[in-house]
């Protein structure tokens, strides 16, 4: 039994898609009601969909009861809530929005690995969590400050539970995509910038941007049996762009 959390569009609904052809019951939470509706909706298997603000304890609980509830227990969390805020250069960052992303990227993945963490202890002690970070976990950019700064934030949230899982049979990984085509960038305002991106993808190793299922299939590999030996990882999906050595304007 799975959650995965902002599982109503991008990334989160491709996981969500993935593991439930995997055989996984799904619990599609979102902020956005009506996304994690018609994921839940279009999952092969039994699914539920939760409207849940991760960056608050009640949005966090709401996702937790609907599952146990609805299954009786959480095997794996892919906790991929994310929003990219506004691009701008660093004396022009709002501490509002700057407040609002670390809220939702890092305190609701911290939020999301507690209860993921205190509903293993209830259980049998296993299980697996997933964390969606980023490219900009791991190098540089001008002009995404808050966003950065909450996705380095995810690696130390992400080594500190697989440092205190480890003993207790919970393994905690992240997986880092580069550019992916998503509604996360016209959801910040940014609908240029995907296309701007997008042509950037072009610059990576492998000269394209990702695809949803491109990640969606790293996250089944973290969460499943073939990852029984990795924890405290951070696996790069970025057609190798991470090696370039360029800042994303
Ligand atoms: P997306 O906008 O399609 O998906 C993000 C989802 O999160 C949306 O459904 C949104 O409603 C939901 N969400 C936003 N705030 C929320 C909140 N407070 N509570 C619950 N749900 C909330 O974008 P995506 O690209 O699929 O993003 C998924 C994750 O991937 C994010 O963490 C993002 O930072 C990360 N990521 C994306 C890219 C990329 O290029 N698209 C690259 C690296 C990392």
């Amino acid at each position: 039994m799975a959650v995965v959390t902002g599982g109503g569009s991008g990334i989160g609904a491709a996981s969500a898609r993935r593991l439930a052809r995997e055989g996984a019951y799904v619990v599609v939470a979102d902020v956005d009601g009506e996304s994690a509706a018609r994921v839940a909706g279009e999952l092969p298997g039994e699914a539920v969909a939760v409207t849940a603000d991760v960056s608050t304890e009640a949005g966090v609980d709401a996702y937790i009861r609907a599952a146990v509830d609805r299954f009786g227990r959480i095997d794996l969390h892919h906790l991929n809530a994310g929003v990219l805020g506004t691009m701008a250069p660093l004396p022009d960052v709002d501490p509002a929005d700057f407040d609002h992303v670390i809220a939702v990227n890092l305190r609701g993945s911290f939020l999301g690995l507690r209860a993921a963490f205190r509903r293993y202890r209830e259980q049998d002690g296993g299980g697996a969590v997933v964390v969606t970070a980023s490219i900009s976990s791991l190098r540089g950019a001008d002009d995404q400050l808050p966003y950065q700064t909450s996705k380095h934030g995810l690696l130390g949230l992400v080594r500190g539970a697989a440092m205190y899982g480890g003993p207790r049979g919970i393994r905690v990984n992240a997986v880092a995509p580069g550019l992916i085509p998503t509604g996360i960038f016209a959801a910040s305002g940014h609908a240029d910038r995907a296309q701007t991106l997008a042509l950037r993808g072009g610059t990576t190793p492998m000269r394209r941007v990702g695809t949803v299922d491109e990640i969606a299939g790293v996250v089944a590999f973290l969460l499943g049996e073939d990852a029984s030996y990795v924890t405290g990882e951070v696996v790069s999906a970025d057609g190798g762009a991470f090696m370039v050595n360029t800042v994303v304007r």
